[in-house]
């Protein structure tokens, strides 16, 4: 079987071409432009590829709700050219074939659920901690998606006590996202996350808002294993810190198996980056069988 993916991004596109075994037969970058210069070329990538369904792993927000007149749109995206676009219904016209659509970050907690390191886990959720913070959620086997999709970037955090800085986040300041992405290490310490490696108060004030955010989601979804993906995971002698601020903060108040092994409870993603890729092949085949 061939299969379709693209992983949308906001600065590139990444399209393959792979099977339901997640093997990637090849792939091509394109930079995002505008729809008007991005789009036909996804398309010719795609058209004379004998593909059966294409799947999409998108940056948002965007609408999953299939009684919606805008599922399958880009919605109120800060990517202007892109808001309101209908993504997925300008592949089915072009290409003919079943598209399936869900966030980017979903789409990597898809992969790695699938082929990864939380494969046969019916509760997990992946985080990317990168130019933005999200999070993508396996509950009972499934994605979660709800009245929009969850956007779990923006859980509301206490501050550090040595934090004085306000957070990047326009909405919210003191969220997930807005006090640790990597704009927001870069606003507060004056200096790309790359150049601060060996400054230990910024890692460990990273860890404390990434453990704290980690705590909230155990006791509302009980996932069984957390993966840690993006750019600023990167920085790996910060994993342990994580461990021991979600271990502190958590203060003993629930015990299991998983939780007495954090090493292998809060873990990197296992798919050497093609978690969003290989999403991607998993949301073709999910629609294609929805279709038949
Ligand atoms: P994106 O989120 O745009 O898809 P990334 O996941 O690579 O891309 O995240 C980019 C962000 O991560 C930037 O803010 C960058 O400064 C930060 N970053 C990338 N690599 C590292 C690193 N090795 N250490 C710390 N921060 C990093
Ligand atoms: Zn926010």
């Amino acid at each position: 079987m061939r299969l379709g993916a693209l992983e949308a991004g906001g600065t590139k596109m990444v399209c393959a071409i792979g099977n339901e075994q997640g093997e990637i037969f090849e792939r091509v970058s394109i930079p995002t432009e505008t729809p008007e210069i991005t789009m036909p070329k996804l398309i010719a990538y795609f058209k004379d590829k004998e593909i059966e369904a294409l799947g999409i792993g998108c940056f948002g927000p965007i609408d999953l709700n299939r009684k919606s007149e805008t599922y399958g749109y880009i919605t109120t995206t800060p990517k202007l050219k892109w808001a309101n676009y209908n993504i997925v219904g300008a592949f089915q016209e072009a290409l003919g074939v079943p598209v399936g659509f869900d966030t980017d970050v979903n789409g990597s907690a898809l992969g790695e659920a699938t082929w990864g390191i939380t494969k046969g886990l019916e509760n997990s959720v992946y985080f990317t901690i990168g130019t933005g913070v999200g999070a993508g959620i396996i509950s009972n086997g499934k994605l979660l998606h709800g009245m929009l999709h969850p956007e779990g970037g923006h859980v509301l955090l206490a501050k550090h006590p040595d934090d004085t800085y306000a957070g990047k986040c326009p909405y919210h300041r003191n969220c997930l996202e807005g006090l640790a992405a990597g704009p927001a290490i870069e606003e507060r310490w004056g200096k790309k996350g790359i150049e601060l490696a060996d400054r230990k108060e910024v890692w460990e004030m990273e860890a404390f808002y990434i453990g704290q955010a980690i705590v909230d989601y155990i006791v509302i979804l009980s996932p069984q294993r957390i993966i840690l993906g993006g750019g600023v995971m990167h920085q790996e002698h910060m994993m342990p810190l994580v461990r021991e601020e979600v271990k502190r903060q958590l203060n003993g108040y629930i015990q299991t198996k998983e939780l007495e092994d954090l090493d292998s409870y809060i873990v990197l993603p296992s798919l050497n980056d093609n978690q969003g890729i290989m999403g991607a092949l998993k949301l073709a085949m999910d629609e294609l069988e929805l279709a038949e």
